[in-house]
């Protein structure tokens, strides 16, 4: 860099690589079995990729409209309606994004103003804090329940200021899988009642639920949703977080001014995988695959938890998602952040990565809540779980 040359500050003094990022770049270095960073290791549905094959044979190569394909939006509203009961108008309260990512960004861009305080439940995506920050806001961190991770209406309450433009959902919540009732968001409808507090409710792992829990949606709440923009990624529910495709629902009022900030951040993103995507969803082929998700799912979940029981790993079943949290106390004290990297660096034979939880409370975890606990992402295919568990059980148990 040019001696000359006078940067000013940082806008973002603490934000470092995303802990993703840093863990999945230790396992290729050390070679390590990578259960770290959300991503499965098999590919979409064959039907969906020739999809996209044929979409970009069809010539959709171009710019796709800025809020999205119309076909896919046309799905995406009626999947919607069809789950909760809402009926979101194609034109003006569906938009497409470069995944979940680029919506849940330019919403806190678009709604959070110099001195507000959002409030984000921990623990939190790591996306929340800086979003909030580079909007001029400050993000207040209300932990969820230390038991179960479940909703802790009273903190929230307690956190609620004039200041309170907005509060971040993450349901189901990742890491933890813990999701929440539909009698929680009749007392949370109840919190906000007299207030113009807007909801974002990050909701990519909705359709992966557990043990015959039914998905729930903000979108499904008439009151609440009122005042919330919901966010989804297909990145989760086809097997492709590479191809970075999701969508938000709102009310137009608060759609229109997320727009405004979408149009020019990508404008619009994936023609071809968002033709390809409509036209498989609309299918029997994308039918089944959706209907078939959370067995597919709990069978991963299950398949680890039975290689694990009676080790000295600890836990409670993910409710959803493809997160499983595991406690570690059992036959390790040291944090979490030391164990990942050692856990790491045993290598091709018997090193695995994975995701220490602390990184997920920007203000450190509080006292009380537990400590020593890890994610492991089990949407791996049978033999790397196989592998994987493995090398957990060899952790708690050396000799
Ligand atoms: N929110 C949460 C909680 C996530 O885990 C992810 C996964 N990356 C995202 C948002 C972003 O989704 P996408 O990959 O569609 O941008
Ligand atoms: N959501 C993914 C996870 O929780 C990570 C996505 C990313 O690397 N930014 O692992």
């Amino acid at each position: 860099m040019a001696d000359s040359l006078n940067l000013p500050d940082s806008k973002l003094p603490h934000v470092g690589t995303t802990i993703f990022t840093e863990m999945s770049a230790l396992a290729a270095q050390f070679g390590a079995l990578n259960l770290s960073q959300g991503f499965p290791d098999f590919d979409p549905p064959e039907a969906l990729r020739q999809a996209v094959v044929d979409a970009m044979n069809a010539g959709k190569n171009q710019y796709a409209p800025m809020a999205g394909d119309w076909d896919l939006r046309s799905w995406i509203a009626e999947d919607t309606e069809r789950r909760t009961k809402r009926d979101y108008d194609v034109d003006s309260e569906i938009t497409v994004g470069a995944g979940a990512s680029s919506l849940l960004f330019a919403a806190i861009q678009a709604w959070v103003h110099p001195g507000d305080e959002v409030i984000a439940l921990a623990p939190a995506y790591d996306l929340y804090q800086p979003a909030v920050q580079l909007a001029g806001g400050s993000l207040v961190v209300v932990p969820l329940r230390g038991a179960d991770y479940h909703l802790d209406l009273e903190a929230i309450a307690s956190e609620i200021t004039a200041s309170t433009r907005m509060i971040i959902l993450n349901v189901p919540n990742n890491p933890t899988g813990s999701g929440w009732s539909y009698e929680d968001f009749d007392a949370l409808h109840i919190l906000l009642a007299n207030t113009d507090i807007l909801l974002l409710s990050d909701e990519v792992y909705g359709p992966l639920q557990h043990d015959g829990r039914k998905a729930l949606s903000l979108s499904s709440h008439p009151a609440l949703s009122q005042r919330a923009l919901v966010a989804a990624s297909f990145g989760k529910v086809l097997h492709a977080t590479g191809w970075k495709i999701g969508y938000l629902l709102g009310p137009a009022e608060l759609m229109k001014e997320v727009r405004k900030v979408h149009q020019y951040d990508v404008f619009s993103t994936g023609a071809p995988l968002q033709a390809g995507i409509a036209s498989f969803l609309k299918s029997q082929d994308g039918q089944h695959h959706l209907a078939a998700l959370p067995a597919f799912y709990q069978s991963k979940r299950d398949q680890l938890l039975h290689g694990l029981k009676g080790s000295r790993w600890n836990w409670t079943p993910a409710e959803s998602g493809y997160f499983q949290v595991l406690d570690y106390s059992g036959f390790d004290d040291r944090s979490d952040r030391e164990v990942v990297h050692e856990w790491c660096r045993k290598g091709a034979e018997n090193g695995v990565a994975l995701i220490p939880l602390s990184p997920f409370y920007p203000n450190g975890i509080p006292e009380g809540h537990p400590t020593h606990r890890v994610r492991v992402c089990f949407a791996k295919n049978e033999a790397t779980l196989d592998e994987g568990i493995r090398r957990l059980l060899l952790l708690s148990n050396p000799s």
